[in-house]
């Protein structure tokens, strides 16, 4: 796949198509002169090299790469017409490729009937799966994960609707004992689950959630954005099995999902999506527009959808994507499956080494680690993986960048019961290795890591050696 030729190709079919049209003037007020162009491009490229390498491998911090090329173009070439998806009026071609790949995204989640649509970020998607919690449920609150993201809180602040937290586990699920208490006192509407958190990647128990919520009279839904895909691995059989497939499965039996094709579908940022298993829903959004809406008798999404103004080049861009890197595990699921395979093997090297301690099983594929200190205190931990993560990410040769998350000393304590807690909470190193091509990378990623945590915990000892560069003593 050569962008470059995708990309000319996209603009060449453009034109090819605006010139089936009258031949119209260009109007001299939208001139730009080429001398200017050329010098506020270049300033504009120099200054986008200062983001961070998300392409790269050695990246391996937030949740962020680059859209697949594939997506790119297909972006492009809808972008061109910047059709508007809100209204079939706006968007005719791009609103049917939206409904394509959300009856696509339904179906990877097992939702026969269903109704639903792209919106702008994940964010917005929970937003709307919110709003018919409170309008299916009203007076009722929510119930959410304290591992949840923390828009769910800020969204239902926005709502009027109440929060119920819910603790968890050992390993950041959902602990069902404490939603059974929760959900004991009848006030709860909606369970919100999290099918991949963003911290940990931690999977909460949809199987055991969902018949909870039923038997209480509550509705669940779940918030798949990170992981949502992962749903492409479910099927794989033990042993060898790279996800545990019975929370995957019971996504079919909640009343909505949010997935986020800008996260793990290789999209531009901009593209989210909600689906709902009832199309009865679509009641809540009943609004009447005097000035959109004329062509077509047919449902426009944006009488489904909070958003007015949505891009239909992600539509475009994701159903362009998913012709070629279909929602199959052979298709998107490779993606997936090796993004998952890297951070098995990582947790596997941290676990032997001597540098690096392991802070829980990885779910998915975010990794969470921290350098080994003697004395493992809490205030040491945190200090030496902010220590590592800056060295790695300043580094003029071989930078490497990740990422960090803010622990509190429970449930710090509940994986590692032997550390010393000096300090309320700690910052440990994450890594989500979300490029597949991760999986090759780890034979120089794991190494270097390992080199900034041995150098970040020297003792004071150790480090004078290091500077007057008297080697270490063969024991270590
Ligand atoms: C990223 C994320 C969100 C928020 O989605 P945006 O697209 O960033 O608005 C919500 N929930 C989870 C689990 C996420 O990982």
């Amino acid at each position: 796949m050569e962008l470059r030729y995708w990309l000319e190709r996209g603009v060449e079919d453009f034109r090819a198509w605006t010139q089936s049209y009258a031949d119209y003037a260009a109007h001299p007020a939208m001139a730009v002169e080429e001398g200017a162009c050329a010098a506020a491009f270049e300033e504009l490229t120099a200054r986008l090299r200062g983001s961070y390498p998300f392409f790269h491998p050695c990246y391996a911090g937030q949740m962020l790469k680059p859209p697949h090329p594939v997506a790119v173009a297909g972006y492009l070439a809808a972008m061109l017409v910047n059709s508007n998806n809100h209204a079939l009026d706006g968007g005719p071609a791009t609103s049917a490729m939206e409904e394509e790949v959300v009856d696509r995204l339904a179906a990877m989640f097992g939702f026969e009937e269903h109704l639903g649509h792209l919106t702008s970020s994940g964010t917005q998607a929970n937003l709307e799966a919110l709003f018919v919690a409170r309008e299916s449920h009203p007076g009722k609150g929510v119930a959410v994960g304290v591992e949840g993201h923390y828009t769910h809180t800020r969204m239902c602040h926005l709502l009027g609707v109440q929060v119920h937290m819910v603790a968890a586990d050992d390993r950041g699920r959902m602990d069902t004992a404490a939603l059974e208490r929760v959900l004991s006192t009848g006030t709860v509407g909606t369970v919100v689950a999290t099918t991949g958190t963003t911290a940990l990647g931690a999977v909460d128990p949809l199987h055991r959630i969902v018949p909870l919520a039923r038997r209480h009279g509550a509705r669940v839904h779940v918030d798949a954005a990170y992981g949502g895909f992962f749903a492409l691995l479910a099927d794989d059989e033990p042993p060898g099995a790279l996800v545990t497939r019975e929370a995957w499965q019971a996504i079919a039996h909640c009343d909505s999902v949010v997935i986020d094709p800008h996260k793990h579908g290789l999209q531009p940022y901009g593209c989210g999506a909600v689906i709902f298993r009832d199309p009865d829903i679509a009641r809540f959004y009943r609004h009447d527009s005097p000035y959109t809406y004329f062509t077509s008798d047919r449902p426009h999404l944006g009488e489904i959808s909070l958003e007015c103004s949505r891009s239909g080049a992600s539509a475009a861009a994701l159903w362009l994507t998913l012709e070629l890197l279909p929602l199959s595990r052979k298709g998107l699921g490779g993606v997936l499956a090796a993004g998952r395979r890297a951070a098995l093997r990582w947790a596997g090297l941290i676990e032997e080494s001597p540098h690096l301690e392991l802070y829980q099983p990885p779910e998915l594929d975010i990794v969470t680690y921290y350098p080994s200190c003697t004395p493992a205190a809490l205030s040491r931990i945190g200090a030496t993986s902010n220590d590592v993560m800056r060295r790695g990410m300043n580094a003029e040769e071989d930078p490497v960048f990740l990422s960090t998350a803010r622990i509190g000393a429970a449930d710090f304590t509940a994986r590692h019961s032997d550390v010393i807690v000096d300090t309320g909470h700690a910052h440990i190193l994450r890594s989500v290795l979300m490029k597949p091509e991760s999986e090759l990378y780890l034979e120089r990623l794991h190494p270097r890591v390992e080199g900034l945590a041995k150098d970040s915990t020297r003792t004071p000892l150790e480090e004078w050696a290091h500077e007057y560069g008297i080697p270490r003593s063969p024991a270590g």
